[in-house]
């Protein structure tokens, strides 16, 4: 059974930090920055030896550097953005697995957010790490890519057990469940869901990771019936 550390970065990414005990390996999922990285993994005594890279925005990609000098670590990210993250030792895309010890990855190619944007499923763990494809009642912006894309993304990744949980690379749970709120104003799963997330955000506690079931019950852009009434929602949440 690996360990999942949240690290809260910058104004809201998570840096995920992934030990598998039985090969003593330890991965780093979207290292915005190194210190903190080194720091929680020097506290917990855990050597790094891997970066898994989901897309090459720089608050993902900006720690590959200074921590795969620190440590030596191998960096897997995406294939197809190979030439924009210069730090990529392999590169991976849908159909390739990566491996933390004992545990095997599976990629999925999730394109729109970036045009290469990868996820990685661990099947063994019931847990994925979709870096800014899907978030709790959200999905990333379409910088690279289209609607028509991140509606099948949608349905690759609600196709996963329904208690796969879906770690993500921000807090943006409360901002996305007002303007889900607008969207499915009838929808009482998102009513009680909002409620515990304001409670949450009170105490200043992290709301993700979150769950297939949880997103498909709540998530306005997995519901979305078409590749229009996402389209719709998209601009609409970002104008909101
Ligand atoms: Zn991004
Ligand atoms: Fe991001």
């Amino acid at each position: 059974m690996i360990e999942i550390i949240r690290i809260p970065v910058l104004s809201d990414n998570y840096i995920w930090l992934v030990h598998e005990p039985a090969s003593q390996e330890t991965m780093v999922v979207d290292p915005a920055v190194a210190e903190p990285v080194l720091a929680e993994a020097e506290k917990r005594g855990w050597a790094i030896t891997q970066i898994w890279n989901t897309h090459w925005h720089p608050d993902h990609t900006g720690g590959n550097a200074a921590i795969k000098q620190a440590t030596g670590c191998h960096i897997t990210g995406p294939e197809a953005e190979r030439d924009r993250i210069p730090t990529l030792d392999t590169m991976v895309k849908e159909g390739d697995t990566a491996r933390l010890g004992e545990v095997e990855a599976e990629v999925i190619d999730v394109p729109a957010h970036t045009a290469g944007h990868i996820a990685f499923h661990m099947p063994s763990e019931n847990v994925a790490f979709v870096g800014d494809t899907l978030f709790a009642m959200g999905c990333g912006r379409l910088f690279e890519g289209t609607a028509a894309q991140m509606y099948d993304n949608m349905r690759k990744l609600e196709a996963l057990p329904d208690s796969t949980k879906i770690y993500c690379a921000h807090e943006y749970t409360q901002s996305n469940g007002e303007y889900a709120l607008v969207a499915e104003p009838d929808n009482l799963a998102l009513r009680e869901r909002m409620a515990d997330v304001l409670t949450l955000r009170l105490r200043g506690e992290a709301t993700v990771p979150t769950t297939i079931k949880l997103e498909r019950a709540t998530n306005p852009f997995m519901r979305a019936a078409s590749v229009e009434e996402l389209a719709a929602r998209r601009t609409a949440k970002d104008n909101f």
